[in-house]
């Protein structure tokens, strides 16, 4: 957002008082046009990517997160115009002092929208806490267990819900992020997957995310404008990540050179087909010979981690 001095000169083409400058686009917004601009551009990219179709049954992947809970909104919004059907599916990986805050918004946002919740928790499906891991194997990054075991309950979860789609609350920030980062550890087989994956399973829900056009910071002010519940609170391991670090760099990037993010995701979007022609045939999908979910290998990641979590 630009500085208090230059939104008091500054007028949104309209006229009014502006609640946003984009630097990317060289322009300040009123609410109003914010708004309509920011609605667009959701369904644009539904579209454009063609995402939803009538009669889908979209699990919404719910953290309570202010991006899960914009496109929880977003996406029940749009019902008026495309009959589909919208469930709730949040995580709790048991971690003190985050979670419990998160997952009261998420409830919320559900009873006032009158959308199913359901909530699986790392320590029923493991028998773990987060918190209880990350004691006892000291030696791994916390976020990288976290996102193992939140992936396999997203998509067991969903598929049990009987999901068409998952949906995402993927910003277009953690979009650039995840493309910089496979790049710098040189993973061009998982960027390949990022978007779809290569290969299909009936057992794995194709996913959504609507958002990944859409900057973090639109997303924060979107539900201030709105008025959708939200709340500025940080995993307390965030701190450990590799993500961390690029997010930095990409944010000081942008401040530089307005419109980084938006280049680095639609350059990814232009290879997608590229990386999936060169990575798509050696990547055929099979069953993890422990619990039957789809995996590369002969046994998933899931059942590695929570089985060194239990050793
Ligand atoms: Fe999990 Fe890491 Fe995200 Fe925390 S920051 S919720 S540990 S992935």
């Amino acid at each position: 957002m630009a500085d208090l001095d230059s939104l008091e000169k500054a007028r949104c083409h309209c006229g009014k008082e502006p609640i946003i400058f984009l630097h990317y686009a060289q322009k300040h917004l009123c609410e109003e046009h914010f708004i309509r601009m920011f609605d667009k551009r959701f369904r644009k990219t539904l579209s454009v990517h063609k995402m939803l179709r009538k009669g889908d049954r979209v699990v919404v992947g719910l953290s309570g997160g202010k991006d899960s809970t914009v496109l929880l909104h977003s996406l029940a919004a749009l019902r008026m115009d495309l009959p589909f059907e919208i469930v709730a599916l949040t995580i709790d990986e048991g971690i003190k002092g985050y979670r419990a805050r998160t997952l009261g918004i998420a409830r919320a946002e559900c009873e006032k929208l009158g959308i199913e919740q359901t909530v699986l928790r790392f320590d029923r499906e493991t028998g773990r806490t987060l918190d209880r891991m990350v004691k006892e194997i000291g030696d791994d990054l916390p976020c990288t267990h976290c996102g193992v075991i939140r992936r396999y309950l997203l998509n067991k979860g969903a598929r049990e819900l009987k999901a068409t789609k998952l949906a995402l609350g993927h910003n277009l920030d953690d979009m650039a992020q995840t493309v910089l980062m496979n790049i710098m550890r040189n993973e061009p087989a998982r960027l390949a997957r990022l978007y779809e994956p290569v290969s299909k399973s009936p057992r794995f829900v194709p996913r959504i995310r609507p958002l990944m056009l859409t900057p973090e910071k639109e997303n924060a002010i979107y539900a201030m404008a709105k008025g959708i519940g939200i709340e500025h609170v940080e995993c307390p391991y965030a701190r450990f990540a590799f993500r961390g670090h690029v997010r930095k760099m990409l944010n000081e990037t942008e401040e530089r050179y307005p419109g980084t993010k938006f280049k680095v995701v639609n350059a990814f979007l232009d290879m997608d087909g590229g990386l999936k022609a060169r990575y798509g045939k050696d990547a055929a999908l099979k069953e993890c010979s422990r619990c039957g979910e789809p995996c590369s290998g002969p046994v998933c990641m899931f059942c590695l981690r929570t089985e060194r979590s239990r050793a």
